[in-house]
């Protein structure tokens, strides 16, 4: 099963994917995760992606495009694959497309989590992440247990300022998507202002899970 999440941040596509993940056997490829990892290195690559991500602005196509083809070559992805993150312009759904077809794949559906703007900002701004374990919590949605509350830490860029940048970008670059993918019949919306409980299982009914 070849799958791409799209949706703002904050949607819920982190979240999410770990449901889609214990029904189908995939990995999950957050570009997200990938261009953290990156920065958390040295080097010229590192300065060169932490200089669009701490502003919320996007990484250039062509250095993500070249982190996807490189991990859509490793064996875990022979089963498929969750894009998470990725593609979030017409310029890197196009050089999906070219990747797949020249493995002799194709994607199976495009999963949109839709929601307003509004209901963004207080769902980013609480967002904590667990360093030792990498769970995500929200302060006030999925408050944390007492005992790790002390070494919660926040991304640099869930702040509301850098969020409104990202939403921008969202909304210029990666919204375009949409058409792309509807005209090729791909796109199956769902709406993210349901509990988690119930975007879960309308995700897996559509998966056929
Ligand atoms: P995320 O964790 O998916 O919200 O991504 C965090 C940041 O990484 C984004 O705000 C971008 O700066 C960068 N990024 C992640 N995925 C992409 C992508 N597909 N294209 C360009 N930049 C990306």
């Amino acid at each position: 099963m070849n799958l791409v999440f799209v949706g703002p941040p904050g949607a819920g596509k982190g979240t999410q994917a770990e449901a889609i993940l214990k029904a189908f056997p995939i990995p999950q490829i957050s570009t997200g995760d990938i261009i953290r990892a990156t920065i958390s290195g040295d080097g010229a690559l590192a300065d060169e992606c932490r200089r669009y991500t701490e502003k919320g602005l996007l990484v250039p196509d062509d250095l993500v495009n070249r982190m996807v083809d490189r991990r859509l070559q490793a064996d875990d992805c022979r089963p498929g694959f969750l894009l998470d993150g990725y593609p979030r312009t017409v310029n890197q759904a196009e050089a999906l497309e070219a990747m797949l077809e020249r493995r002799g794949r194709a994607l199976d559906h495009v999963l949109l989590l839709d929601i307003v703007d509004d209901l963004l900002v207080e769902r980013i701004t609480g967002r904590r992440s667990d360093p030792e374990t990498g769970k995500i919590y929200h302060l006030k949605f999925d408050p944390p247990p007492a005992e790790v509350v002390n070494r919660l830490v926040q991304r640099e860029d869930d702040t509301e300022q850098v969020l409104r940048r990202r939403l921008t970008e969202y909304h210029e670059k990666t919204a375009p998507l949409l058409p792309f993918y509807q005209e090729r019949g791909l796109l199956r919306r769902i709406d993210g202002t349901q509990s988690m409980a119930q975007v879960r299982k309308q995700i897996l009914q559509v998966l056929g899970g």
